[in-house]
Order: C-alpha cells, then structure tokens, then sequence
C-alpha cells in the first residue's frame, strides 16, 4: 500500500482514537495488512470479520477504526492476555490469520518516531503472520430481557440467577459485579 494511503487511513484512526500514539499505529498497520491480504475495500457493515484480540491497548481503535470490528456489534472480541497478537476470521472464506507484534521499537526514539517507524518500517521486523491457532467465535446472541423481580431492570436470560425461587439480576442476588 503507498504511504498517502496508509498516511490517511492513521489520520483517520487518530481522530477516532483521540491522539496519535504508537500503539495506534500498532494497530492501524496491523488492520491495513490485514485489509490489503484479504481485499476488503470498505470497512465491514456487518459480523463478516471477526477480530480477536488479546490486548485492550490503543492499537485496539486501529483496528475498529479500520475494519470497522466494533465492541457493540460482537465481532471484536478483546481477551485480554497482555500481548499484542490479533486473530482475524472470515466467516464467508473460514479463512483465519493470527498477527502477532514483536517490535516496540528502542525506548529513545520520540512517540512520533515510533508511530511512524510502526507505520512505514519493514514488516518482517515488525510482526508475524501465520495460521489462526484458535477457532472462530460464535456469532453475536442476541437474548431476551427479562425484568429482575427485585430491581425491575430488563436483564438478559443468561445473566439471571434464582434466588428463592425468583428471577433476579446478578446485582441483586448479591454476586459482586465488576467492570472490565
Ligand atoms: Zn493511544
Ligand atoms: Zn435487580
């Protein structure tokens, strides 16, 4: 892909992500890669592409930025395990590939030195491909939304619990809930 290209896909990302940072980049020359291999032209309307990741760092916004993988439809996935790898499937092909970063560049170049080496630098010093190792993800369910009997919040089916024989919310039957 020439550099303008690639150039207006990161100013793009930035103004989706709110600042330009290296671990945008990580991700935006990720997702082009990925873009230019399988020859998708526009971001994906719907769950055509599925996006695992296993980091929730910024170069996550490059992907949704650029593949359109968004949290709200379900097909971005981010597991999170502390490494800059990202696991893409197709479901049309159920062609999958696994990208895994490797470089994260000498701690004295500046933040913009390093989001444009990560940009433009060479592929083969910046990240593997190979084969998924893992298999794609179910489609996104969709349940239905049953009040909770104390609270009276639409909660979804699977997320109920019975307490003395009634339907409640998880915080209601007093399951510590946490965010993220
Ligand atoms: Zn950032
Ligand atoms: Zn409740």
């Amino acid at each position: 892909m020439e550099r303008n290209k690639r150039m207006a896909a990161w100013d793009e990302a930035a103004r989706f992500h709110g600042h330009r940072c290296p671990g945008l980049a990580i991700g935006v020359r990720i997702a082009l890669d990925y873009k230019e291999r399988i020859g998708l032209r526009e971001r994906t309307e719907d769950e055509e592409i599925v996006a695992l990741v296993e980091t929730d760092s910024c170069s996550v916004d490059g992907i949704q930025s650029i593949l359109g993988c968004t949290a709200g439809k379900g097909n971005l996935r981010i597991c999170c395990r502390g490494k800059h790898v990202f696991t893409f499937f197709q479901r049309s092909s159920g062609e999958s590939l696994r990208y895994s970063w490797k470089s994260f560049g000498s701690g004295e170049q500046s933040r913009e030195g390093k989001a444009d080496y990560f940009l433009n630098g060479p592929k083969d010093a910046l990240y593997n491909v190979e084969p998924a190792r893992c298999s794609l993800p179910s489609k996104a369910a969709i349940y239905v939304s049953v009040p909770c009997a104390l609270c009276g919040e639409p909660t979804a089916e699977p997320q109920l619990r019975v307490r003395e024989g009634q339907l409640v919310c998880r915080e209601c039957a007093g399951e510590v809930v946490h965010c993220g």
